[in-house]
């Protein structure tokens, strides 16, 4: 297996022969699958297995591998230069496709989601003079030190409830609250308001699973905010212009104050951008004081696979992953059912998790990070490594979403259904 000895090679010059962690498998054994191409939706290993794609790089491939007309814009862009350091054409396009797709006045690029979370933090510090942010436990915003307090991804994924290198006084002002308990928040306000620079959430969490905002989370969140002067931080870096043409704010309509992006806006390169209400985006270097700045920000290859797959992600494409979508949670549950394995399907618009509980009695909705981590994780690898073997390819976590391409045909659905039912069968 040329995976195994790529994997051995790979862990004498890298940790864990991954460059992130989630891709290394040590949630549910086994070797990592390196993959050398993608087409549509399905991608092919280096021992020539082709697998049905529902991860799509952790979210960025919307329309599939190797898009003829992505790869088309950016091979006419390559042929032209790779990077300027100075601004283009494309960066203002894709600007102004964000802002005309989402309600922010303004926005910056950046190169990862990373980028995009720490940078508004900083500037909502810069902007309120305060220093406590709030996040929620098992939300991730990436790899941020004041961030990474119980975070999800591999942070859970890895069962690291921090990490060491981030100090104590890097986190000292992160207040980490239950996700989804609107008392935990009220009562942060009701001892730090004046403190509290922002609260930063992802606007519908993926990251622990799907775990959507119940009972007008956000709403109550951007209000509390507002009454307080501290700003609302909407972390769009997964659900921005997949779940919608924006993201879950096509959903719930919440206004935040900064938004972050990321994965879809990049069309498979690094990008990524912040961005919100003119008053505070001015306050950004070099018309403001809170510095920022990148040497490949807005990078002429990344922007035109952003923009390209932007302007192909059209109603009808939304439209056709959402029906998509549908379907599989459906394939899913009645192969599941049929072996009486206890599970939650859990969806926010097209992105979705199969949460591998130990039993669905009470209310059977995961409202939480202690919701998510009551799973079942040996059933998880168990139906893992049959869709591995059957050909799909799924997040190699039990707290991740599993993402839909608009590529995937009826072919493709029917061979997902036939590799169901190994799978439910392993995990029973
Ligand atoms: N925010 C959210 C909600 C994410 O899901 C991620 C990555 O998965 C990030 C931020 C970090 O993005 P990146 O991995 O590009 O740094």
């Amino acid at each position: 297996m040329q995976s195994a000895s790529l994997f051995e090679r790979a862990s004498a010059v890298t940790p864990g022969g991954v460059n992130s962690p989630v891709r290394a498998f040590r949630a549910v054994g086994g070797v990592p699958r390196f993959m050398t191409s993608g087409d549509g939706c399905h991608i092919t290993d280096v021992d020539g297995n082709t697998y049905l794609d529902l991860v799509c790089s952790w979210g960025p491939m919307l329309l599939g591998h190797a898009h003829p007309e992505v790869i088309a814009a950016v091979q006419a862009a390559v042929s032209r230069g790779t990077s300027y350091g100075t601004p283009t054409q494309t960066e203002v396009e894709l600007g102004e496709e964000i802002v005309a797709r989402t309600p922010v006045d303004k926005v910056r690029l950046v190169s990862s989601g990373t980028e995009a979370t720490m940078s508004a933090l900083r500037l909502a510090r810069g902007a309120t003079g305060r220093d406590k942010i709030v996040k929620f436990a098992g939300c991730y915003h990436g790899h941020v030190d004041a961030l990474l307090a119980q975070a999800g991804s591999g942070v859970i994924t890895l069962g690291i409830p921090g990490t060491p290198g981030v100090t104590e006084a890097t986190t000292a002002d992160t207040i980490v609250l239950p996700y989804n308990d609107q008392a935990a928040v009220s009562a942060a306000f009701a001892q730090y308001g004046d403190l509290i620079a922002a609260v930063i959430t992802e606007a519908s969490p993926g990251n622990m699973g799907v775990v959507p905002p119940a009972d007008n989370f956000n709403a109550f969140l951007a209000k509390t905010c507002t009454d307080n002067g501290a700003l609302f931080i909407s972390d769009e870096v997964m659900t921005g212009f997949r779940i919608t043409k924006s993201g879950w704010y096509g959903v719930d309509g919440v206004q935040p104050d900064l938004m972050t992006f990321g994965k879809v806006m990049g069309g498979g390169f690094p990008a990524a951008a912040f961005g919100g209400r003119a008053d505070i985006m001015s306050q950004l270097a070099p018309e403001g004081s809170v510095y920022q700045a990148g040497t490949l920000s807005g990078n002429p290859i990344a922007t035109m696979a952003g923009l390209t797959t932007l302007r192909l992600a059209t109603d009808d494409v939304y439209a056709k992953l959402d029906e998509t979508s549908l379907t599989i949670q459906r394939l899913v549950a009645t192969a599941l059912e049929k072996e009486g394995v206890p599970h939650v399907i859990q969806a926010a618009g097209n992105l979705f998790s199969v949460f591998f509980v130990d039993s669905t009695e009470g209310s059977g909705v995961i409202r939480d990070f202690a919701g998510a981590g009551a799973q079942v994780l040996p059933r998880f690898a168990a139906f893992f490594h049959a869709m591995l073997d059957a050909g799909v390819y799924l997040p190699p976590s039990a707290f991740e979403a599993w993402f839909v391409s608009a590529a995937i045909d009826d072919d493709a659905l029917a061979d997902l259904e036939s590799a169901l039912v190994p799978a439910a069968r392993a995990a029973a």
